[in-house]
């Protein structure tokens, strides 16, 4: 049993140490970097509304964010946009794979910003005049989440814009129904680069927790993003955030979330905490295998499950 957050410190070496004889998954591999992940690698971190911060051994080890960068380029689309972004991108469940080629029937739109289409897309409406003047502004967005700069591992960002084939497809797809303004190229380079920025536990724990808590991180004080941005952020994470394991996620763990390839997923409960559990192995939905196990624990232990009655 985990002490609840507000107690003096919740034992996350001891979850990680139930978590690590745990052998089901298998460690992505689509690109080099992923495929040669550790995966032993296994790491949990909570962050409280007072800032205080509860993490694993392991917590300071860096990682490409991958897809648990989404639910930020969402946010930020939402602030640069005054929230037009939500006319450009759906939010419903998919039910598919994280890179379906597939849009939203009638509209062309992507389905909803957690997939890769969503987020082709978002990174797309960011502010800036090209393709660099994004990937700058998404640095400097995501470095305010995490109350740090943010390092991005070059050779990663490198390797998904030239192996990202199922990427450049979909961005060519919405260049075909008119939905995707910059050339598909341009499109994938911005995001891969996000995908491929550094976080550790830690960091992403602070991530996930300024967007539970509002959009003010509580490490830094900084207001990120509005209130509402936040709440329409988190919202998406609970119903898309897992692909086509949203509903089971929200059945068993019950926390908004975002899982991705590289192991990691972030949590947000509104109002209460923000976590990141990470460890590589991942399941056929493409979340990590003792990420789910390591949530589902800390739902139960912490009462963290939305639709708990007490
Ligand atoms: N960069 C990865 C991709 O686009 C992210 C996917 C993921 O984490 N699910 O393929």
């Amino acid at each position: 049993m985990i002490s609840p957050p507000d107690a003096a410190t919740p034992d996350l070496d001891a979850l990680r140490s139930r978590l690590l004889p745990e052998r089901g998954g298998q460690v992505d591999d689509s690109i080099p970097q992923l495929a040669d992940a550790d995966p032993d690698f296994c790491a949990l971190s909570l962050v409280l509304p007072d800032g205080s911060v509860r993490s694993s051994r392991q917590a300071d080890v860096p990682f490409s964010v991958q897809s648990a960068v989404k639910p930020f380029l969402f946010a930020l689309a939402l602030l640069d946009t005054d929230g037009a972004a939500l006319d450009r991108v759906g939010i419903e469940p998919t039910g598919e794979s994280f890179d379906a080629l597939k849009l939203e029937s009638g509209t062309g739109r992507p389905p909803n910003p957690m997939v890769n289409a969503g987020a082709l897309l978002t990174a797309s409406l960011v502010e800036g005049a090209d393709a660099e003047a994004r990937m700058v502004r998404i640095a400097r967005g995501l470095a305010a989440f995490a109350g740090r700069e943010l390092d991005v591992d070059e050779d990663v960002a490198h390797n998904e814009h030239l192996l990202g084939d199922r990427n450049h497809a979909l961005a060519h797809l919405m260049r075909a129904e008119g939905t995707l303004e910059p050339t598909a190229d341009d499109a994938v380079a911005v995001y891969a680069r996000a995908c491929a920025t550094l976080v550790d536990a830690e960091t992403l724990a602070v991530m996930g927790a300024t967007l539970a808590l509002g959009g003010v991180n509580p490490r830094s004080g900084e207001r990120v993003v509005p209130e509402r941005v936040a709440r329409d952020v988190v919202s998406v994470m609970a119903t898309c955030g897992v692909y086509d394991g949203s509903g089971r996620w929200m059945r068993a763990v019950g926390i908004p979330a975002k899982s991705s390839v590289s192991g990691a997923i972030v949590l947000s409960v509104p109002g209460r905490i923000g976590g990141a559990v990470v460890s590589p192995p991942l399941d056929e939905q493409g979340t990590s295998v003792r990420g789910r196990l390591a949530s589902e624990a800390l739902s139960d232990d912490l009462a963290l499950h939305s639709f708990r009655s007490g």
